[in-house]
């Protein structure tokens, strides 16, 4: 299999072709290579254009709604990033490369040590992962800069919006068990809210 291809087809068809026009996240996508982030038995479709299972009933996110939800938060190489949700970690790194640092949670103990490895083997030096419920988010590290959800809680978690900086941004997918509604949420003087569109993700779980 020719990646490097796949990548760019990925890129041109998926991304590109559906207005992402962040040159930086483009080029993140072209360079991260998704396929060591799934199983063996899937690494050949790991550049089409849907989500893949990674086990425990969690998915890797299909490339589009990633580089939607990440060029909507506008990160700068300044910013520290909170994500809840590490799964394979290819979103984690995928926003490395445009961020200062990101903090990354994950309650899943097995998918947070196998993302954990994989990411210190892959080279990645800005990444910090954390086993622990997102609905805490990471108090110690907080403010964040930019958060993103990659898992849809039943309510708005408070504490997520108390550890966004001032002027930061937020993108969580809200509102229903099955089928949500992606939104963006600004902490200026007020709280903006602005809906980006329907998605479907994975349930945020509480820890038991
Ligand atoms: N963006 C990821 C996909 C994540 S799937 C990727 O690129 O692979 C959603 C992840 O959220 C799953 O791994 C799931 O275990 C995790 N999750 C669910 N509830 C959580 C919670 N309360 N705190 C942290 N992570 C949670």
């Amino acid at each position: 299999m020719n990646y490097i291809l796949l990548r760019k087809n990925m890129v041109d068809n998926q991304l590109i072709r559906r207005g992402i026009k962040n040159e930086e996240l483009i080029n993140a996508f072209l360079s991260v290579k998704r396929h060591l982030f799934v199983d063996k038995d899937l690494e050949d479709l790991a550049y089409e254009d849907y989500p893949l299972f990674i086990g425990y009933n969690q998915t890797i996110s299909q490339p589009y709604i990633i580089a939607l939800m990440i060029e909507k938060l506008e990160i700068k190489k300044s910013d520290s990033v909170l994500e809840i949700g590490t799964g394979s970690g290819y979103q984690t790194a995928i926003i490395s490369k445009l961020a200062k640092e990101v903090y990354t949670v994950e309650l899943n103990e097995v998918l947070y040590s196998l993302a954990k490895d994989r990411l210190a083997n892959l080279g990645y030096k800005n990444i910090y992962t954390k086993l622990g419920d997102g609905y805490e988010g990471w108090k110690e590290k907080a403010p964040f800069n930019k958060i993103i959800v990659s898992c849809s809680p039943s309510e708005l978690p408070e504490k997520l919006f108390e550890q966004l900086a001032k002027y930061g941004k937020m993108i969580i997918p809200l509102d229903a068990l099955f089928f949500q509604k992606l939104y963006l949420y600004t902490k200026n003087d007020t709280i903006d809210k602005e809906f980006i569109c329907d998605c479907r993700f994975v349930p945020m779980t509480r820890k038991k």
